[in-house]
């Protein structure tokens, strides 16, 4: 078989204290997750259900333990901001996953970004637009390495924060999602068919906020890991 041109290379996420490979498939995100990041968005928090975007594989940036890596500050957009996820790994394929069995679809968690461009992703929503615009460019979802489940277990609390040049931003807990993993994986596999390679970014905390060119972010969640990436 000969393709017309070289195809992309394969996108993966590096497992923590390991030379293995994540392969990753496709990228969904939780929109407000926690009650005080929707009401910052001027939204009510009560339980509707959670409803899901995506992000294309090559939004996906590693950021290698102990280093800090580069993102360039996007195209069109003068309202970048971060939000500090928890990044949960799928390892197995399923439909319709009961809450109870969910977690043995886990394969890992991860500590990411959902960068966004927040003006473009207001003014979609404002029109009733695809959201694509604002989440979906290239480099908009730095992740650091994934713990695999089999050496962290399933984490339900923990600090998750970030800081922009040291300074704090985003400080929650994971125990505040308002949909937990397991129910994320049950409510979003209604919807598609989980396979191996695809992650979820769960959702982020109140704090959002503006990054510019030469700030760097670093951020992390207790037991999960942490991320260093600055704005080019
Ligand atoms: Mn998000």
């Amino acid at each position: 078989m000969n393709y017309v041109f070289e195809p992309e290379r394969q996108v993966a996420v590096p497992m923590a204290g390991s030379d293995a490979l994540f392969p990753v498939r496709r990228v969904y995100c939780v929109g407000r997750n926690y009650a005080a990041h929707a009401r910052e968005m001027g939204f009510d928090p009560s339980r509707e259900p959670p409803f899901f975007f995506c992000k294309p594989d090559n939004s996906i940036v590693v950021a290698p333990p102990g280093q800090t890596v580069d993102v360039a500050y996007p195209s069109q957009s003068s309202d970048y901001q971060h939000e500090i996820e928890l990044v949960v790994a799928i390892g197995k394929a399923g439909r319709d996953i009961p809450v109870a069995q969910a977690n043995d679809h886990v394969f890992g968690y991860a500590v990411g970004l959902d960068m966004t461009r927040r003006d473009l992703q207001l003014s979609a929503r404002d029109k009733g637009r695809p959201w694509e615009l604002g989440k979906a460019f290239d480099e908009s979802a730095p992740i650091a390495p994934i713990c695999a489940a089999a050496q962290i277990g399933h984490p339900t609390t923990g600090a998750v924060w970030v800081q922009v040049d040291g300074t704090d931003r985003q400080r929650s807990d994971i125990a505040k999602l308002i949909w937990s993993v397991p129910e994320v994986i049950a409510n979003l596999s209604m919807f598609f068919e989980l396979r191996p390679g695809d992650l979820v970014y769960t959702g982020t905390p109140e704090g959002v906020g503006k990054v510019a060119r030469g700030q760097t972010m670093r951020g992390g969640i207790d037991g999960v890991g942490e991320l260093s990436v600055r704005v080019v």
